[in-house]
């Protein structure tokens, strides 16, 4: 008997997004802005795909590392979905979506295959719009994104 509620037991946790996937779906009502754009259209089947399971949280480092729920994947989407439905959006929305490093280290624990990291794409771009950078600031995320683009970090690196 314990064999077999223990087999039960595995069993149930295995399949547990499935069993909750039908109450937990995210549901979306995104703003006029947005909603029949490309970008709000994948935006929202992104968003749809999330099931709040959390598992994103036990993998993703800027969450490990600052302990708030709102640097992880779960929290950077609910933030998203709360911009595309039309409320405020402000510098704190902004450094959180900024923090992310996109490494992907969530995706090995994601039950869902969310694509996080197009979504984040979609909401920077919105926040960028809302809430203009510095020169200083501009400055540094171009030279990054330069770097990113012309490799010179990773011939940088391969030499040592
Ligand atoms: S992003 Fe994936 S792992 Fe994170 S809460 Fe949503 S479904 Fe779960």
């Amino acid at each position: 008997m314990p064999l077999v509620s223990g087999i039960l037991k595995r069993h149930q946790f295995l399949n547990w997004p499935l069993r909750h996937l039908h109450s937990s779906l995210m549901q979306t009502n995104l703003a006029d802005f947005i909603e029949h754009t490309p970008d709000g259209q994948a935006a929202d089947q992104i968003l749809r795909s999330c099931v709040h399971c959390g598992f994103c949280l036990a993998t993703y480092p800027t969450y490990q590392l600052l302990g708030d729920e709102l640097d992880s994947p779960r929290g950077r989407i609910y933030l998203i979905k709360q911009m595309l439905e039309g409320a405020p959006v402000t510098e704190k929305t902004q450094l959180h979506l900024d923090r992310c490093l996109t490494c992907r280290a969530y995706e090995t624990t994601c039950p869902s295959g969310v694509q996080y990291g197009h979504l984040l794409d979609i909401g920077r771009n919105i926040a960028a719009q809302h809430i203009p950078r510095g020169w200083w600031a501009n400055t540094q995320r171009g030279s990054v994104a330069l770097i990113e683009k012309t490799k010179i970090w990773d011939e940088h690196v391969r030499r040592f």
